[in-house]
C-alpha cells in the first residue's frame, strides 16, 4: 500500500472512530447491539479494507490494516471483534483460498456492507482442538448438505453468510479430512440465536447457530475438498493479528485515560499523578504499550511478507509464531494495562460509565478467543523445539 493510500485509509478509521464514539458509549450502557458500527464503517469504506480493489475492497497490507485495527480497538474491543469476524476471518478466507465466482459472489457485497460475514469454527464441545468437531457434509446433487452447531461465533447472530467447516458424514481413518465451505445463512434450516449472558462486548454480536440439513450450493465449497484445517489454521493468524492490534489499541486508550485522570483528579491536597505508586501504574502501562506496539508491529511485517509470497511455508512459519507471540502478550497487557487504569480511576473505573471500566470488562476474552494463552504458549514452543515436541497431535 502507499503511504498516500494508508495515511487516508487512517484518516477515515480517525473520522469514523470519532462519529462512532458517542454512539457507542450509549449502546454500551444500555447493553444493546450497535448497528451504527456497520452503518458507519460503509460510509468511510471501512469494511473490507484488506481486500484487494478490484474485489471492492481498500488493498490494504497487513501493517496498515494492523494499524487501522489498533485505533478502532481504542474504541472498544467490540468494535474491533465485529471487524475481526468481517475481515480478519471472513473475508480473508474468501479472498486468500476462494475462486473468482466466490470472489465475485462474496467480496464486494461484503465491502458494501450488503452481507455481513462470519468465521464458525467453534462449537460447543470443539474449542481448542477444532480437529473434534461434529459437524458433518454430505453431497446431494449439485449440493452439500450440512448438519451441525457452531458456538461463540462473533456476527454468528447477524451474519448472511459464515465460513463453516465441516468433516464429510462417509468417509473414516485418513479420508475423513475437514473441509470449509461459505454458508448462505438463508432458510429454516439454518437457525441462529444471539448469545446474551457474556459479562462485556455489549455492542458486538456473538451467536450460536444450527444446521439440520442445510442446503450448501456445490461450489461454496471453498478451497479444494478436505482443506479444511489448513484454511482454519491460515486464517486464524489473519484473526490473532487481528486481537493482538485490537489491545494494542485498548493500552493506548488506557494510557490516555489514565494520563488525563492522574492530572485532574486530586486527593490529599494534590493531583493524584503525583503520588508514586499512581505513577508505577502509569509506567507500567507504557511498557505494556511500547513492548505491544513492537511486537504487533513485527508480526504485521511478518504477515505482509508472508502474503506476498502466498508459497512461502517458512515466511508462513515466521508469520505465524510472531503473530502468536504478539496475540499473547498483547492480549496480556491489555488485560494489565486497563486493570491498572481502573485502579487509577479508583470507584469510578469499576463502572460501565468509564471507558477504562468498559476496557476491563471487554478485553479479557481477547486471552481466549483465536486461540486461548494455553494454546498460543504450546503453539510457541514446538515452533521452537520442533515438531515432534508438540504438546497435542
Ligand atoms: C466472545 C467470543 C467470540 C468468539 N468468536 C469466535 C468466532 O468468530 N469463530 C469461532 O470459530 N470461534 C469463536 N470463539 C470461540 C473461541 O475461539 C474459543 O472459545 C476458544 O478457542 C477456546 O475454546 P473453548 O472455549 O472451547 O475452551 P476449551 O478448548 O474447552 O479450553 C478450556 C481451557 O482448557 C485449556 N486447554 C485446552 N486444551 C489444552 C491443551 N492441550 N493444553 C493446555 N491447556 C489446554 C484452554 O487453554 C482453556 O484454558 C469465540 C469465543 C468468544 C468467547
Amino acid at each position: 500500500m502507499t503511504t498516500d493510500s494508508r495515511e487516508q485509509l487512517l484518516a477515515d478509521v480517525e473520522a469514523y472512530c470519532q462519529e462512532l464514539r458517542p454512539i457507542e458509549e450509549l449502546c454500551y450502557v444500555e447493553h444493546r447491539y450497535n448497528d451504527q458500527t456497520v452503518a458507519l464503517a460503509k460510509k468511510y469504506d471501512l469494511l473490507g479494507m484488506p481486500v484487494p480493489r478490484q474485489f471492492g475492497g481498500r488493498g490494504a497490507d497487513a501493517v496498515s490494516y494492523a494499524r487501522a485495527l489498533t485505533r478502532i480497538g481504542r474504541e472498544g474491543t467490540g468494535v474491533r471483534t465485529f471487524f475481526s469476524g468481517q475481515t480478519s476471518i471472513g473475508q480473508y478466507p474468501i479472498t486468500r483460498y476462494g475462486n473468482g465466482d466466490q470472489h465475485a459472489r462474496y467480496l464486494p457485497a461484503s465491502c458494501k456492507g450488503e452481507k455481513i460475514l462470519a468465521f464458525g469454527l467453534t462449537e460447543p464441545d470443539a474449542g481448542s482442538n477444532p480437529l473434534e468437531l461434529t459437524t458433518t457434509y454430505r453431497r446431494s446433487g449439485n449440493k452439500f448438505l450440512l448438519n451441525g452447531v457452531k458456538y461463540l461465533i462473533s456476527n454468528g447472530g447477524i451474519a448472511d453468510a459464515v465460513v463453516v467447516f465441516a468433516y464429510p458424514e462417509d468417509r473414516q481413518g485418513a479420508e475423513r479430512r475437514m473441509s470449509a465451505f461459505i454458508v448462505d445463512t438463508e432458510g429454516a434450516t439454518f437457525e441462529a440465536e444471539d448469545l446474551h449472558a457474556k459479562p462485556g462486548m455489549f455492542t458486538a454480536n456473538t451467536g450460536m447457530f444450527q444446521m439440520t440439513e442445510h442446503p450448501v450450493p456445490a461450489e461454496n465449497l471453498l478451497g479444494e475438498e478436505g482443506n479444511g484445517f489448513r484454511i482454519a489454521m491460515g486464517s486464524l493468524v489473519s484473526g490473532r493479528l487481528s486481537v493482538a492490534s485490537g489491545c494494542l489499541g485498548v493500552i493506548e486508550d488506557c494510557l490516555a485515560e489514565a494520563l488525563s485522570y492522574a492530572r485532574t483528579r486530586k486527593q490529599h491536597g494534590k493531583e493524584i499523578g503525583k503520588h508514586q505508586l499512581v505513577q508505577e501504574h502509569i509506567s507500567m502501562i507504557e511498557m505494556d504499550r511500547a513492548a505491544s506496539e513492537a511486537l504487533v508491529e513485527r508480526a504485521a511485517a511478518a504477515k505482509a511478507e508472508s502474503d506476498a509470497a502466498l508459497a512461502d511455508q517458512k515466511l508462513f512459519a515466521r508469520a505465524d509464531m510472531f503473530v502468536a507471540e504478539a496475540k499473547f502478550f498483547a492480549s496480556n497487557a491489555a488485560w494489565d494495562a486497563a486493570d491498572r487504569a481502573v485502579q487509577i480511576y479508583g470507584g469510578r473505573g469499576w463502572s460501565e460509565l468509564y471507558r477504562v471500566g468498559r476496557h476491563l470488562q471487554d478485553v479479557r476474552v481477547c486471552r481466549i478467543y483465536e486461540g486461548t494463552d494455553e494454546i498460543m504458549k504450546l503453539k510457541i514452543a514446538s515452533a521452537l523445539l520442533g515438531k515432534e515436541y508438540a504438546a497435542f497431535g
